[in-house]
Order: structure tokens, then C-alpha cells, then sequence
């Protein structure tokens, strides 16, 4: 990739995480079966840091402070 790419790429990374809710923009970029696996490790009750670990296993990059803003009502949410 390009470094001018790579400049608006970073760039872009960057406002999209001021105005909006990182779990939430994790979350949609997910494929429907990963985002049905996801809603049920919650419904199971399953921790924070185990659902980190699997999400990283897969290549997702999340947080536990964004899953605690997103859970806690702190995000920036465009869907509360
Ligand atoms: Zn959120």
C-alpha cells in the first residue's frame, strides 16, 4: 500500500474512533455467524477477557475498555 494511503487509512481510523463506538464498529464488521457466536458468549454470561482472547484468535482486534464503555452506556453508540 501506498504511504499516502496508508496516511488517510490511519487518518480515518482515527476520527471513526472519536465518533464513534469501537465494540460497535468491531462488532458490524463482523460476519452474521461471528456476531451471532458473539451475542451468545454474552448470553452465556462469558467474560470479558474470554471473549478478548477469542475475538484475537481470530484476528479481531477489540478492548476490554470499549466492551466496558459499549455494556456501561459510555460509547458513543450511534444506536442508544
Ligand atoms: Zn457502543
Amino acid at each position: 500500500m501506498a504511504l499516502a494511503d496508508k496516511f488517510n487509512e490511519l487518518h480515518k481510523a482515527k476520527a471513526r474512533k472519536t465518533d464513534f463506538c469501537p465494540y460497535q464498529y468491531m462488532y458490524d464488521s463482523l460476519t452474521p455467524e461471528n456476531q451471532k457466536a458473539l451475542d451468545e458468549a454474552w448470553a452465556k454470561g462469558f467474560s470479558a477477557n474470554l471473549v478478548l482472547s477469542a475475538l484475537r484468535s481470530e484476528g479481531i482486534k477489540s478492548s476490554n475498555e470499549a466492551i466496558r464503555l459499549h455494556f456501561k452506556g459510555l460509547c458513543k453508540c450511534p444506536k442508544k
